[in-house]
């Protein structure tokens, strides 16, 4: 009923990315910890980072059509999160918790993906240019963490392969 318009979804769908991403703040630190590899850790650790300059991203959008920045619950996220955090809790061997933990990485990485996708052609289609840019932004540094994390996923892969030759 609240939504009527292309207008309304759009900012509903950034509401809910604007809360998603402030979930993966709060999850990201806990997720280095768990981390075994270094390298893993340091990712988590970097995309801390990039995850703080795409809530500020998210502002400006919110800016650039006149509303408050305001989160809406996201159910989605909030599941993936609370499934990596039982699957984990579950684990004790290293390189098992490695694999989990880019599993779970890579399911955050992809939904925010499908969001940001979408948020960019609808902004596209509402005229909402420069929008449409910086949210392309935040886009390509997500895509760019998913083939980061792919490849900390081979890189494991390997690392376990050598063990058991040893
Ligand atoms: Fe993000
Ligand atoms: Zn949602
Ligand atoms: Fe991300």
């Amino acid at each position: 009923m609240s939504i009527q318009n292309l207008d309304d979804l759009f900012l509903h769908t950034l509401k809910d990315i604007y809360f998603a991403e402030k979930q993966i703040i709060k999850a990201l630190p806990t997720m280095a910890e768990k981390a075994a590899a270094p390298e893993l850790s340091a990712a988590f650790d970097a995309h801390l980072s990039e995850t703080e300059l795409h809530v500020d991203r998210l502002e400006q959008v919110f800016e650039l059509i006149g509303e408050q920045p305001q989160g809406e619950a996201c159910p989605a996220i909030e599941a993936i999160i609370q499934e990596s955090e039982e699957l984990t809790s579950e684990i004790e061997d290293e390189n098992t918790m490695d694999a989990a933990l880019i599993a779970a990485a890579q399911a955050v990485e992809h939904y925010e993906i499908t969001r940001y996708g979408t948020l960019i052609s609808w902004a596209g289609e509402l005229g909402l240019d420069d929008a449409a840019e910086i949210l392309r932004e935040t886009l390509d540094e997500e895509e760019e963490a998913d083939r980061k994390l792919s490849v900390l996923g081979e890189s494991r892969i390997n690392a376990s392969a050598m063990n058991e030759v040893e």
